[in-house]
């Protein structure tokens, strides 16, 4: 068997990075050789964090994790992919409905660059856990301290002392 040098890229907003996410990662990091978790710059509805404020976040909690970076990067996936010789996509599949979307996904990337993706199943406990809902539950004043590591829970209620907690805000 040849020993190729397996490069994963985990692609997403991370907005924020949750405890579902960093279990992926650290799942990951047992089965490649890098991981490197990518940042998407392009923009995304209603932020909580910039790019750059979610990459610090990243790189703060997976420190202690070998073989793992974290970077941002602009404009398509597979083209920043090869760009960095990554040869293997990362995903993690919460759901069904994440199976739609990233099978979907993963077929165009390979049709489009040639990339195989490789899907790792969610924890049990982090199963309903998306950075969507923590922004969602987090902005109305409920305790998603559990859902994500302390150094983000700790830079979200700063984020959320200057944001409104009304009802009508759409974070
Ligand atoms: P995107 O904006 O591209 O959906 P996300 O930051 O939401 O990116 O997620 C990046 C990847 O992490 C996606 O493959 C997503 O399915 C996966 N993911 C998110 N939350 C979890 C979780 N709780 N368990 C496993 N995988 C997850």
């Amino acid at each position: 068997m040849d020993n190729k040098i397996v490069k994963a890229v985990f692609p997403g907003s991370f907005d924020p990075i949750t405890n579902g996410h960093l279990d992926v990662i650290k799942r990951g990091a047992k089965l490649f050789d890098e991981v490197i978790v990518a940042v998407g710059r392009s923009p995304i509805k209603n932020p909580f964090f910039t790019p750059e404020e979610r990459v610090e976040m990243i790189k703060k909690v997976v420190a202690d994790i070998p073989r793992v970076t974290v970077e941002s990067y602009d404009g398509l996936t597979v083209e920043y992919a090869a760009k960095i010789k990554a040869n293997v996509m990362l995903r993690g599949l919460r759901n069904l409905t994440d199976v739609q979307y990233e099978f979907q996904l993963a077929m165009t990337n390979r049709a489009v660059a040639g990339i195989e993706t490789v899907f790792i199943m969610t924890s049990e406990e982090y199963g309903f856990v998306s950075s969507t809902m923590i922004r969602e539950v987090a902005v109305l004043g409920g305790d998603v301290s559990k859902l994500i590591p302390a150094e983000v829970y700790e830079k979200l209620k700063e984020v959320l002392k200057n944001r409104p907690k009304d009802i009508n805000c759409s974070y």
